[in-house]
């Protein structure tokens, strides 16, 4: 039987179908030229469109809405992140904020697929890293959970691109300092931001993935254990940011 009408057979029987990996409906796929969403995680023609690339203006340091092109925003300007570069798919809205709920807090593992193949397509044209390295769950979550969503998104990133992964170059750690003054939930806030690079981050180039970020805290904290710890640069690549009020920036 010859290709095309083996293909033209599997078609009408039905078999030549895939899933999408956002709506789980089974789907014929298009031309793969005209697909971008196709490999591990294909999405339906419906579902394209809503993890389309959004190119809102941001700040360039940390990615926030600003509303204008090529504007820092106001915490940036007074206190510049430690990364070299940002890189982030879209706002934490829509589709997007779905899938990523839809992985941490539903354990649909295989979103992280998708989200890696997103974070694929908007970090090609950057030069490699020595390491990519997800921010690291806190030990109670990740007993919690089973499972660190940054991490199996870092390993999907890994899997599109072909970058070395490298998950133990950093780990959540306690303060030095004693907080016994401090009630048990005010000692946990306290101690979340903490981090300490492993001796594996010395003289390495490191992307730190995550799955969203808000305010920036526990990013800064992240990328400064690393520099602390004789990391050469780290640049940070998340899926998804949390557009935040700010008095600095005009919305
Ligand atoms: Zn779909
Ligand atoms: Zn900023």
């Amino acid at each position: 039987m010859l290709p095309t009408r083996l293909t033209s057979f599997l078609k009408s029987a039905g078999l030549a179908q895939t899933r999408c990996a956002y709506c789980l409906s089974p789907f014929t796929p298009e031309d793969p030229a005209r697909n971008p969403f196709r490999g591990p995680a294909p999405l339906c023609p419906a579902c394209a469109p809503l993890f389309a690339l959004s190119a809102f203006p941001r700040c360039q340091h940390c990615a926030l809405p600003t509303g204008t092109e090529a504007a820092l925003c106001g915490e940036c300007l007074s206190t510049p992140p430690p990364w070299k570069s940002i890189a982030a798919y879209g706002l934490y809205q829509g589709a997007l904020r779905n899938a990523i709920l839809r992985l941490k807090f539903g354990g649909e593992i295989p979103l992280a697929s998708l989200i890696g193949a997103c974070l694929d397509k908007i970090t090609t044209a950057l030069p490699p890293p020595d390491a990519l390295t997800p921010i690291p769950q806190h030990p109670r979550h990740l007993r919690r959970r089973g499972f660190n969503q940054a991490h199996e998104i870092a390993k999907a990133l890994h899997r599109c691109s072909g970058l070395p992964l490298r998950a133990g170059l950093l780990r959540r750690t306690a303060p030095h300092t004693p907080q016994t003054g401090l009630a048990s939930t005010e000692r946990r806030r306290e101690t979340r931001h903490f981090f300490e690079a492993t001796t594996q981050a010395r003289g390495l180039r490191i992307w730190l993935v995550d799955d969203v970020m808000t305010t920036g805290v526990t990013m800064r904290a992240a990328a400064q254990a690393l520099l602390a710890g004789g990391a050469l640069e780290t640049a940070v690549i998340i899926a998804a940011r949390t557009p935040r009020m700010s008095s600095h920036v005009q919305q």
